[in-house]
């Protein structure tokens, strides 16, 4: 029954997340994410993107409104995108799987928190280039005070671990780029998020992170290098689904790398000395 419940509250969560994507660059980019009346994440109310018509609660229900509408607005018949329900579907399935796989409730809620930012980061990376200071930076925060209170994922040791030497390679990798192509291969908001994933998911994580998600980024890179002009990809989704990945299937990746000699040296080389908790 908690499930259930988890899930409702995702998909009520993946509503407000449809928000904060949209509107967060906005500020970012206008420079007045810290205080603007007219424009905030609260304010002004939902309404149609087209007509501007404001939504009333009845079509603020997450997904069923959308199915209800057939995808689009009541007023002016403007398409809306079917990204909307399509991110609280994932929300609520991402919550209900926190809660099945922790059974705790405070346990799964800090990780329901974790989630969301990534979520919203993945979706603002995917079209806008931006991981957004006003997410990463709480979010790393917020994983390093989780792993002190002893019911974290992680010892608060593993945190500062994973967050310093996600950054600094990231950072270093950046930086031999640099010297040696003249150019940027990625931005500081790269660096931020694997620090924050550090912090959340321990030391053990970030080597596993760094192997998956550059392969991700490569896949994307392959299969969109068609359709755009430039060859800069969104490197922060693939960050973040190798470390959904590692967050729920930790257990069996650690057991498939220790019983593969190849893969457990690899692992080892990075770094034998962090704990595993
Ligand atoms: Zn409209």
């Amino acid at each position: 029954m908690l499930t259930l419940f988890f899930f409702i509250f995702g998909t009520c969560i993946g509503s407000f997340l449809n928000v904060v994507i949209y509107r967060l660059p906005l500020m970012v980019r206008q420079g007045n994410a810290a205080n603007n009346d007219a424009f905030n994440l609260m304010v002004p109310r939902s309404h149609c993107l087209k007509c501007g018509a404001t939504l009333s609660a009845s079509q603020l229900i997450p997904v069923i409104s959308w199915l209800i509408q057939g995808g689009r607005c009541r007023r002016c018949a403007h398409s809306i995108s079917c990204c909307y329900p399509l991110l609280e579907v994932i929300t609520g399935l991402l919550f209900a799987a926190v809660f099945a796989c922790w059974h705790s409730v405070l346990p799964a809620l800090a990780l329901c928190l974790f989630i969301s930012a990534l979520l919203a980061l993945a979706a603002i990376d995917l079209s806008h280039m931006l991981l957004p200071d006003a997410i990463t930076l709480p979010l790393l925060w917020c994983g390093l005070l989780w792993s002190t209170t002893g019911t974290g994922l992680v010892s608060a040791e593993s945190a500062i671990l994973g967050a310093a030497s996600g950054y600094l390679s990231l950072w270093v990798t950046y930086w031999c780029y640099r010297l040696l192509r003249k150019r940027e291969g990625m931005g500081y908001g790269d660096f931020k998020l694997i620090a924050a994933l550090g912090a959340w998911l321990g030391a053990e994580s970030i080597n596993f992170i760094l192997l998956l998600g550059p392969l991700l980024g490569c896949v994307y890179w392959l299969a969109f290098r068609f359709k755009k002009s430039s060859d800069n990809f969104p490197f922060g989704p693939a960050l973040i689904i190798a470390g959904l990945i590692w967050l729920f299937l930790q257990a069996p990746i650690m057991c498939f790398i220790h019983n593969n000699e190849s893969l457990s040296r690899i692992f080892l080389f990075f770094n034998s000395s962090i704990p595993y908790k």
